[in-house]
């Protein structure tokens, strides 16, 4: 390869890696929500229901992107993370019916059972904030915003029948 089609190779090649090290922390369009279906927990906790519930993921980590608190292992309304949101890796916060929501959803799950109670309001506050924030950043629609349970594919009541869908919904435009 003569010299003047090396630098072009080149040049080429680092326009697409550089255009992959852009794409990989921005390539978010969705937002997905879920409870954790009990009423503590810790990052260390939700690990492990993680690693008992799916030993073959080989990223040891949350399945989620955030967990928002309950002041119960977590302070309450408190958003916390792990690994998985550090290197902005993919979710398994879905089934494999949806692996494109993995790849390009990010999870936020809420501690908290909501079939069973309310969710607290300082609780709601932090999610409706971390989810703007998220939209806002990402340039992700309303329209792009999931529940768990919602999804097709999924069979889960997550995030629960007392989450308050409607008031989120208007909460976040
Ligand atoms: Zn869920």
């Amino acid at each position: 390869m003569n010299r003047r089609r090396f630098l072009i190779k080149s040049g080429v090649l680092i326009g697409l890696a550089g255009a992959g090290v852009a794409y990989w922390p921005n390539r978010w369009r969705h937002i997905v929500i879920h409870h954790s279906a009990g009423d503590f927990a810790t990052i260390e906790f939700l690990q492990q229901v993680h690693r008992e519930r799916q030993g073959g993921d080989p990223i040891d980590a949350i399945p989620y992107h955030y967990v928002i608190g309950n002041g119960n292992g977590i302070g309450m309304g408190e958003v916390t993370s792990d690994w998985r949101r550090d290197l902005n890796i993919w979710g398994t916060h879905l089934s494999e019916n949806n692996k494109a929501k993995n790849f390009l959803g990010i999870g936020i799950c809420l501690v908290g059972n909501f079939e069973e109670t309310d969710v607290p309001a300082k609780q709601f506050e932090a999610l409706v904030g971390l989810t703007k924030s998220l939209m806002h950043t990402y340039g992700i629609p309303p329209t792009n915003i999931d529940f768990h349970g919602l999804i097709e594919g999924e069979s889960t009541k997550c995030p629960g029948r007392r989450f308050p869908y409607a008031e989120f919904r208007k909460a976040i435009v």
